[in-house]
């Protein structure tokens, strides 16, 4: 809990019947123990943990036994498509292609679920997360969107286990991993959950990256936040910020990322799960010129289980979404620079973290035998994580102004997706 294994599922919260709390939720979000649980309690919440343990072979043979496809970065898989949702309404509340919400909605409309586990901005306090069960199309809406600061969807894990009705449940791969986890000892939380999907997980911030960007604005009285928006208007979209005085500050998504290196939860580069690799469905951006230069809203999603392709086919058969068929190749291109932050760059971190004796994460798979340079590349990325993660660097860049600043980080972007376009060439056994 106290080390950069914790991924804020929110597991331990959601199951400690109120001993273990999340404080700090503006500051570094972590479950704090108010009173030890009893030792069977404790081995309940140790299991559903998978911040320090997840074995992805195990549990790929446990839940998708049948999937006819597997390759080492994309996880299991029938088959993986570029789609969208074929309702304007959602693909344009969407974060993409509305996939995920337009998936949410048809199960509800068909009577397959009476309600989704979704995460939106809290009403009370709109600068922080809130997950819910929406049971309404409208509630599967308000939640569309990325959230790219801490969720903890796990914690409403009672709220869960209490709904009367069939669920779908939506969450970032730490979050389903944990319900796996869960499912895989018949656990009562997990009980009504019937369709896991999740979107895919570059990394996540801390709430200090809002605050950070309102003060490079000079707007001090973040509490006065009125909408916080990660993903607004036409796809890729904007993070916005509007204040109760009217006020609104808005940065493109690709320049906004500069928050990135500054803000980053440290879990999010020990993670290796880039494309929610045990959920039923998962969606992440299509991200290749041909897509991003038509705006609209592309999405790219994997198909994994046999009810995940059923659902997709179902609505493809009733023209509620338009699916295009791409190769593992052409998916792994898409997202070359996000698979070697994950399948190369963790694997390397966690060399390192053992190497001065650190606590590790046991994934129990290994990737290893990557070129020299990508080690000496490594050393450069995480010695510029540990300078932009001070306090100092922070507010040198609070300075700079952040369209300036974001055009600095996109082409960096571009740099790193050209560099690591050849991925999926190399040898992926080692
Ligand atoms: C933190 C984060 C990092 C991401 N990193 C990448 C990346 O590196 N590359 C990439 O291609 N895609 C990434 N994505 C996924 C991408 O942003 C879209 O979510 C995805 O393409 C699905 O789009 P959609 O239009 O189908 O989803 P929508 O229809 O907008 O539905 C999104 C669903 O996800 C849920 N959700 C949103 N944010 C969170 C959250 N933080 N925790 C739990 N549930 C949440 C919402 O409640 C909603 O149900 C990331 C998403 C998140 C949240």
């Amino acid at each position: 809990m106290n080390s950069h294994l914790c991924n804020r599922c929110g597991s331990c919260v959601g199951l400690s019947e109120g001993k273990i709390i999340f404080t700090d939720r503006e500051g570094d979000y972590r479950p704090r123990v108010l009173q030890e649980p009893d030792e069977a309690h404790s081995a309940r919440l140790l299991h559903a943990c998978t911040g320090k343990d997840f074995n992805f072979p195990a549990y790929r043979k446990m839940f998708y036994g049948d999937s006819p496809d597997f390759h080492t970065y994309t996880g299991p898989f029938y088959k993986i498509f570029i789609a969208h949702a074929n309702n304007e309404k959602i693909r344009q509340t969407g974060a993409s292609g509305g996939m995920l919400s337009a998936m949410l909605i048809y199960l509800l409309q068909s009577g397959q679920i009476e309600g989704a586990v979704v995460t939106g901005m809290s009403k009370e306090k709109p600068l922080l997360t809130q997950s819910f069960m929406a049971t309404t199309e409208d509630e599967i809406l308000q939640a569309a969107q990325s959230k790219y600061i801490i969720t903890s969807v796990n914690e409403i894990l009672p709220e869960i286990a209490a709904f009367d009705g069939r669920l779908a449940y939506v969450g970032l791969p730490g979050q389903v991993q944990s319900i796996r986890k869960l499912q895989e000892i018949s656990d009562p939380s997990v009980r009504n959950i019937r369709y896991v999907f999740g979107p895919f997980y570059g990394n996540t911030l801390h709430f200090s990256s809002v605050r950070s960007f309102l003060r490079s604005y000079r707007i001090k009285d973040y509490q006065n936040i009125q909408q916080l928006d990660f993903r607004y208007g036409e796809w890729p979209g904007n993070m916005r910020v509007e204040m109760k005085d009217g006020r609104t500050v808005e940065l493109p998504k690709f320049h906004a990322n500069y928050l990135i290196p500054f803000h980053i939860m440290k879990n999010s580069l020990l993670c290796t799960d880039l494309a929610n690799e045990f959920a039923d469905v998962s969606g992440g951006d299509a991200w290749a010129p041909v897509y991003e230069e038509r705006g609209k809203g592309f999405s790219m999603v994997l198909g994994r289980s046999r009810e995940g392709m059923r659902i997709l086919s179902e609505m493809e058969s009733k023209g509620l979404i338009t699916l295009q068929p791409i190769t593992v190749d052409e998916a792994i291109t898409m997202h070359s620079h996000g698979y070697d932050l994950k399948k190369r760059g963790t694997f390397i971190r966690i060399k390192f973290r053992k190497m001065l004796g650190q606590a590790i994460p046991d994934y129990g798979y290994n990737l290893s035998g990557f070129p020299f340079s990508r080690y000496v590349m490594e050393v450069i990325i995480d010695a510029l994580f540990m300078v932009a993660g001070t306090r100092f660097a922070r507010w040198v860049a609070e300075q700079i102004p952040p369209p300036f600043i974001g055009k600095v980080f996109e082409k960096s972007r571009k740099i790193w997706k050209k560099a690591t376009f050849s991925i999926k060439r190399e040898n992926l056994n080692g």
